[in-house]
């Protein structure tokens, strides 16, 4: 049987170019090497909690087109993300607001919160932020820099926080109201029922194969399809003729505990560089679980190998050129669609996947 497309990896971009492949008539074959689909976004029930097996994902938007797709599949809960920091046994709120500010340094209004981030920030005299560090710095002065950022940071992308780039840091908003909103977005919220819900839902009706490597057998693979959809890595693709780019991987450790709650909270930061874990999250929390055990994960920040899962991409000189030789090549092919995380080597939240997704097919079906 002869597919018009190959779609290579079930996670979000896969699934949504799928789904609109779909729906305009054409015939697509999803495969995974997972033994599951969905990508990182998967959750395994268990004790009838959805585990966020690969890194817990946390739903936002300000595109009200990506939310209303979205909800179309599967309605959403009213989940607000809203972590804790425990730096050496403190406890902050994140992200960095005035009860942060308030636990800090006992302020009560935004103007002397502001008067102390400025006198820290005065001294400092950086004018042009050239990495994470500065712009950390410049943004939220000394204190928050060295208790919530430089560890956490550090052992999260296992470099020095002066080696990488500051738009990391431009993701976590800083605000001088009460409010523990964690994302600046306007939508927000996380599946009823849990994501696999929104993967079946976008896989509806479309043939899917799972536990297959494209690459063991690429040849008869590419010919079932008319075109490909890649969306593993973009430097295995090409052999890794330039040499490998690098990502940050994670290890996650589960556990089923014996009590209702935990840690009151979904996501409880360790911003310390001596614990060696960036996070804990415990998962009924996401959906307002109420099951009398509880699971927890933590997550264990690593380098990454072959042997390990390419969570995220490192965005410094050297990768962000390799990734652009890779590009390069890329842009020549005429039957392969490359994207995602991984083909597009980008630090994509999962709304931003979507959209990606939804350019490619706009751009492939030459509908408006
Ligand atoms: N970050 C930090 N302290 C925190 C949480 C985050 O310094 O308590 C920094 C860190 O550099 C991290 C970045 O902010 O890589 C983005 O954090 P986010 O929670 O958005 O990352 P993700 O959930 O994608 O790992």
């Amino acid at each position: 049987m002869k597919y018009d497309y190959l779609i290579v990896g079930s996670g979000l971009f896969g699934a949504v170019f799928a789904h609109e492949a779909n729906n305009r008539g054409k015939k697509c074959l999803v495969i995974d090497k997972r033994s599951h689909l969905g990508g990182n976004i998967y959750c395994e029930e268990k004790e009838g909690i959805n585990v966020h097996k690969y890194g817990a994902h946390i739903f936002h938007t300000n595109d009200k087109t990506i939310w209303d797709y979205v909800n179309s599949f599967v309605e959403f809960n009213r989940f607000t993300n809203s972590p804790m920091a425990n730096y050496k046994g403190e406890l902050y709120n994140l992200p960095f607001n005035m009860n942060t500010f308030y636990q800090l340094w006992g302020v009560k209004t935004p103007e002397e919160a502001k008067s102390i981030i400025q006198d820290q920030i005065k001294g400092l005299n950086i004018i042009e932020p050239k990495n994470l560090e500065e712009q950390a710095l410049s943004l939220v002065g000394t204190d928050i820099y060295y208790k919530l950022i430089k560890g956490y940071t550090e052992k999260q992308w296992g470099r020095p926080a002066t080696e990488l780039p500051a738009f990391i840091i431009k993701r976590l908003p800083v605000r001088f109201t009460f409010d523990n909103n964690y994302f600046k977005d306007k939508y927000q919220g996380i599946p009823l029922g849990g994501y696999n819900k929104l993967i079946d839902g976008l896989l509806k009706g479309i043939d899917t194969k799972t536990s297959v490597d494209y690459f063991k057998n690429k040849k008869e693979w590419d010919q079932k399809a008319d075109k490909i959809v890649f969306t593993g890595k973009i430097d295995e693709f090409y052999n890794y003729q330039f040499g490998k780019l690098n990502y940050r991987s994670l290890k996650f450790e589960h556990e089923t505990l014996n009590t209702e709650n935990h840690q009151g909270n979904a996501v409880v930061n360790y911003n310390e560089k001596e614990v060696p874990y960036t996070r804990i999250i415990e998962h009924k929390h996401f959906e307002f679980g109420t099951q009398s055990k509880t699971i927890v994960t933590k997550e264990y920040p690593q380098e990454w190998d072959d042997s390990k899962e390419p969570y995220y991409p490192i965005n410094d000189d050297k990768n962000g050129d390799l990734f652009l030789k890779y590009k390069k090549i890329s842009k020549k092919e005429d039957n392969v669609i490359f994207g995602g995380r991984l083909a597009e080597y980008k630090y994509y939240d999962m709304h931003q996947v979507i959209g990606s997704a939804l350019k490619r097919v706009k751009n492939e079906f030459k509908d408006r």
